[in-house]
């Protein structure tokens, strides 16, 4: 696919499935009680239809995170998905909503493909916070082309709660690791680029601001003060956040150093962190594991061969990977 045209294919379908996603997010404090039930849940319905709108915009196999499998069963819950989807796509009919999400359900294929998480942080969008609409593309075993939407972040730097962002970033085909270009945009203005800021800020009279989830269960939110303690440098308070918005607040200094550290034999999955990881790349960031591993996307869904994720500005990252060394050492 042509450099331009697959960018450009990814910014028009996640800016249209935000319209379908904040949509919803805006109506739930209306619709929680009418939607208890876990398969009509809001934020199932947002899953589902904005997978729908972004496989309708890519019209080929990719991998996403959900299937139709629930919304062959359920009358209601596909006229729930299409009515919500209708927002951006407004001649869908049932037919095409149902097809459009299950070409989602291709596997990974190394000749390159899409990759999808329609709704990152599900938490977050259900507590009216942060989520993203994640797409990227990835080539050669390693994130290409990603756009990520951030509808509760602002474009601008240090402006972590705001009116939404979308964030695009290509590496450059010919390019060695860590070349292309990184773009940061209102969700709402489609016509302006403003480019990312680099992440490199000065260490030595900084206290460390680590981005990491909100949800315990996801990561180990230890680990920040303890590596941090072992690296000799002072902490700030974490910035909690749910979703691949993590990398994004990294990729533009907004935070020092993005940690996660999920249990034991926990593998992450590829569609929650090719975006993002892209992105904080581009920006001029370090990403790898918790290892000093590039992140490896050769392995199928999940990246099978990595351990959590460490991702900050190269000095940093050196020195927090040195302490990850010196803790496990200790252990
Ligand atoms: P975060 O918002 O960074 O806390 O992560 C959200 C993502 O964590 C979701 O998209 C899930 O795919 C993933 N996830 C689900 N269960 C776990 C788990 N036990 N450990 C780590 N990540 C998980
Ligand atoms: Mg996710």
């Amino acid at each position: 696919m042509p450099e331009n045209e697959a960018i450009d294919l990814a910014a028009r379908a996640v800016r249209a499935a935000c319209e379908v996603t904040r949509a919803l997010q805006d109506d739930l404090s209306r619709t929680r009680d009418a939607h208890a039930k876990a398969d009509e849940s809001p934020v199932t319905i947002a899953d589902f239809a904005a997978q729908a709108v972004i496989g309708t915009f890519l019209g080929e196999p990719f991998v996403g995170e959900e299937g139709a499998a629930l919304l062959l069963e359920s009358p209601g819950l596909r006229e729930r998905v299409l009515e919500a989807a209708r927002r951006a796509l407004p001649g869908l009919d049932e037919a095409q909503l149902v097809e459009a999400i299950q070409l989602g359900e291709a596997s990974p294929s190394g000749d390159g493909f899409w990759t999808l998480d329609p709704v990152d942080g599900t938490k977050g969008f259900l507590r009216g916070g942060h989520y993203c609409v994640c797409l990227a593309r990835i080539e050669a075993g390693t994130p290409r082309v990603a756009a990520v939407g951030c509808p509760r972040l602002g474009p601008s730097p240090g402006e972590v709660d705001g009116p939404g962002a979308l964030i695009l970033a290509e590496r450059d085909r010919a390019g060695e690791p860590g070349r292309g270009r990184v773009f940061i945009a209102p969700l709402d203005d489609p016509t302006s680029r403003a480019a990312v800021l680099t992440p490199e800020r000065p260490l030595d009279r900084s206290r460390i601001r680590i981005t990491e989830s909100v949800d315990p269960s996801h990561s180990d939110l230890e680990l920040g003060p303890r590596l941090l303690r072992q690296a000799g440098l002072e902490a700030e308070e974490p910035l909690r956040l749910d979703s691949q918005v993590k990398y994004v607040v990294v990729a533009r200094g907004d935070a020092h150093a993005y940690l996660r550290r999920p249990r034991e034999g926990y593998a992450d999955s590829i569609w929650d962190h090719a975006g993002g990881s892209l992105v904080a790349e581009l920006a001029g960031a370090r990403v790898t594991d918790l290892d000093g591993r590039p992140l490896d996307f050769r392995w199928g869904r999940r990246l099978e061969k990595n351990r959590g994720v460490l991702v900050a500005p190269p000095a940093l990252h050196a020195r927090l990977l040195e302490a990850m060394r010196q803790l496990e050492d200790a252990s």
